[in-house]
């Protein structure tokens, strides 16, 4: 079964062999506190900045999932108040937990169809600003050029970018925000369990000034066991060894998103050019490239999904609204081009 699905997705072919080699090498019960867990999380961090041209002033945490991120940055980021600006349910979500632990947050929805609109954003010196960069549940996503409009606008509050289905799959900016998080099980093809923090040092520096302590995953608490490269409680190590893995493969960011954005376009193509489906988003200019939302008629679609699952190809469900309406087809880099081929062979044959 080839898995399509956008999260968890496709893993690496060699995840087996790495865990393998994890076993036979002892990282399956590596002390946390070690030198060794400390050189693989130091060289870790080095590969992120040099194939994700992570900035060297950026502090990277290991956490455990992109939800965790939505709670830490509630928890020691927002004081006052987070605007967050959205149009789907990941957006949605991120929004609903961080009212919960900061009554007050701001919602902010915009059209899938079109880009989100700088000049309608207002914003305060110590907000935080939440944006969902690639929504997962219905194939949008905010431009590079969005991100840098905004930034250009406003200084002053701190900008948090949801990357977890584009992060790795497509070139990103980081200087041009300053909370910037993924989890691995999407575009870095790795299992589940773990996820990445990317903090500015502005936004660490607006941390100490909040000075939130209340939590083990209290960003202070964290950075001060990031700076001898360790975590506050045990972090899932094989993870992070099978990320260290895929990173010393991985091509630089600017090499696979060029190949990501090419794919993107010929999917595209290839779904405007079948009778029955057309992509949910028609506006080129806020496509994602690492997700591919496809909307047609439900049953329709729940045939196409069945016969799929027969010959071996596992596509994503719709999801939250767009659930009976649309299916969505991750392009993530560690999907092959054979993989993708086949799928359009059976794809452009199938009759319901
Ligand atoms: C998958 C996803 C999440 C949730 O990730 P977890 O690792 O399950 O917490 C959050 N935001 C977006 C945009 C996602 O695609």
């Amino acid at each position: 079964m080839v898995s399509f699905y956008p999260g968890p997705s496709r893993v690496h072919d060699e995840v087996p062999r790495w865990t393998a080699e994890a076993a036979k090498k002892g990282i399956l019960s590596m002390n946390h506190r070690s030198m060794e867990f400390m050189h693989l999380a130091e060289d870790t961090v080095l590969r992120l900045r040099q194939k994700l041209n992570v900035p060297r002033t950026y502090t990277v945490f290991f956490v455990s999932s992109a939800t965790e991120c939505w709670e830490i940055i509630a928890q020691s980021f927002v004081q006052r108040r987070s605007v967050h600006c959205y149009n789907g349910a990941f957006g949605e979500k991120w929004y609903q937990y961080t009212n919960k632990l900061r009554p007050g947050a701001q919602a902010l929805r915009f059209n899938l169809q079109q880009p989100l609109d700088v000049e309608d954003l207002v914003l305060d010196r110590e907000d935080v600003l939440c944006i969902t960069q690639n929504e997962t549940s219905n194939g949008s996503s905010v431009a590079p050029s969005t991100l840098h409009a905004i930034r250009t606008k406003y200084r002053a509050p701190l900008i948090a970018v949801d990357a977890t289905s584009s992060m790795a799959g497509i070139e990103l900016n980081f200087t041009k925000a300053d909370l910037w998080f993924a989890s691995v099980q999407k575009c870095f093809g790795l299992p589940a369990g773990l996820a990445l923090l990317i903090c500015s040092p502005r936004a660490l520096e607006r941390a100490e000034a909040i000075g939130e302590r209340d939590h083990y995953n209290s960003v202070l608490f964290m950075r001060e066991m990031m700076r001898s490269w360790q975590t506050t409680h045990t972090p899932n190590v094989l993870g992070i060894y099978l990320l260290n893995r895929a990173l010393h493969k991985m091509r630089v960011i600017a090499e696979t998103g060029a190949i990501t954005k090419e794919r993107a376009k010929a999917w595209f193509n290839f779904v405007e050019s079948l009778p029955a489906l057309q992509p949910l988003i028609a506006n080129k200019n806020v496509r994602s490239s690492t997700v591919i939302t496809v909307s047609g008629e439900t049953t329709y679609l729940e045939k196409l999904k069945a016969a799929a699952k027969r010959k071996g190809f596992l596509l994503g469900n719709g999801y939250g609204e767009y659930k009976t309406t649309t299916l969505r087809i991750a392009n993530f880099p560690v999907i092959t081009d054979r993989e993708i081929n086949s799928l359009k062979r059976f794809l452009k044959g199938f009759k319901a």
